[in-house]
Formats: structure tokens, C-alpha cells, sequence
């Protein structure tokens, strides 16, 4: 079994993976591009059982992106970490925290549909204009700010229940955003 650990930039919060994992699938929604700062983000998901806090789980902070939602992130450093309790079968972590290789190579992009209009996406990869098939998504409401309320697509998206990836039987990962007052 291989089982990989990921640490923040500082080094103050850790955990422990054990594979073989799930998927990994890279995330294009404004709000994953928003907290990582970048193109898209990339996941790692696993077994909820197959991960363990190693250290400085108390510390995490974290930011509720979307009603049920928190996006944890080390306070020290910022690095976005995995989600701080548990949220069903499947767990997701940040690709970029993993130390070493996890053995696995991305197998799909999601929410293409809402990719930065300057990246091109330049793999044979499977794309999903939001959710892959199959998962239920709840509609959320993106947080927006009122003064750039009316700039915000109406087709922008987010991911929502971190739950479900590779689990028939529990909700998806993602929904689809509305806007409030974007019509
Ligand atoms: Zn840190
Ligand atoms: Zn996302």
C-alpha cells in the first residue's frame, strides 16, 4: 500500500494518504481558481478512511465558500489544505500539498466550462463542462460581492460538496453556480 503525506508551505499542518486513491482530476471553477490562485486546481481523492491528520489539525483555518462548503487553508502559510472534518465517503486534497508520488496522474478536468478564458487546456483528457455524469449536484449560490455583482457570469461555477468523487451513492462534488441578480 503506498501512502503519501502532505504538508502546507510552512510546514505547521500535515496528513497522512494511504492509497491506491480514487481519482485525480483537475477542478476549473472560479471559485477553486480564486482560492489557489491559479489556472484550475488539482485534487487527489481517496477514502475518507485512508487519511489521518499527522499534525496541526487545530490550527486550520478556513472560509465557507458556499452554504456547506469550507475551504481550509494553513494561517501561517495559506496553502489550501483538505477539508478539516468529515464529509462522507470520498476525501479530496490538494494535489499540490502531496510530498513525493502519489501514483496516479490526472484523469479528467471538471467545470471546463468556467476554465480562465487565457488558459488553454492542451490534454486529451476527459472534460466536463461542470460535474462529471452521473452526479446530482445541488444548485449553490456564488458569494459575490455587490460591487462587481453585475460583472459575474451567470454560467460561473463552483465546486460544492467535497463528498462524492467515485461514490455512486452519496451527492456530487460540484454545482453548478447561479448568481444572484446576474439575470
Ligand atoms: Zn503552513
Ligand atoms: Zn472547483
Amino acid at each position: 500500500m503506498t501512502t503519501i503525506t502532505g504538508r502546507c508551505l510552512c510546514g505547521d499542518i500535515g496528513y497522512a494518504l494511504d492509497g491506491p486513491f480514487l481519482s485525480m482530476l483537475h477542478c476549473h471553477c472560479s471559485m477553486c481558481r480564486k482560492h489557489h490562485g491559479s489556472a484550475f486546481q488539482t485534487e487527489v481523492a481517496a477514502p475518507a478512511s485512508a487519511f489521518r491528520w499527522q499534525q496541526g489539525v487545530d490550527g486550520l483555518a478556513s472560509y465557507t465558500s458556499s452554504p456547506g462548503f469550507e475551504r481550509t487553508f494553513c494561517p501561517r502559510c495559506g496553502s489550501t489544505m483538505p477539508p478539516s472534518e468529515e464529509g462522507g465517503d470520498v476525501i479530496f486534497v490538494p494535489a499540490g500539498n502531496l510530498e513525493g508520488d502519489p501514483q496516479i496522474a490526472p484523469r479528467m478536468h471538471i467545470f471546463a466550462g468556467s476554465k480562465a478564458p487565457w488558459h488553454t487546456i492542451t490534454d486529451d483528457l476527459p472534460q466536463h463542462e461542470t460535474c462529471p455524469p452521473g452526479y446530482d449536484a445541488p444548485r449553490i449560490d456564488r458569494p459575490v460581492p455587490p460591487a462587481t455583482r453585475q460583472q459575474i457570469p451567470v454560467a460561473a461555477a463552483v465546486c460544492a460538496e467535497p463528498s462524492a468523487f467515485g461514490s455512486a451513492a452519496v451527492p456530487g462534488p460540484c454545482a453548478t453556480a447561479t448568481v444572484p441578480g446576474a439575470a
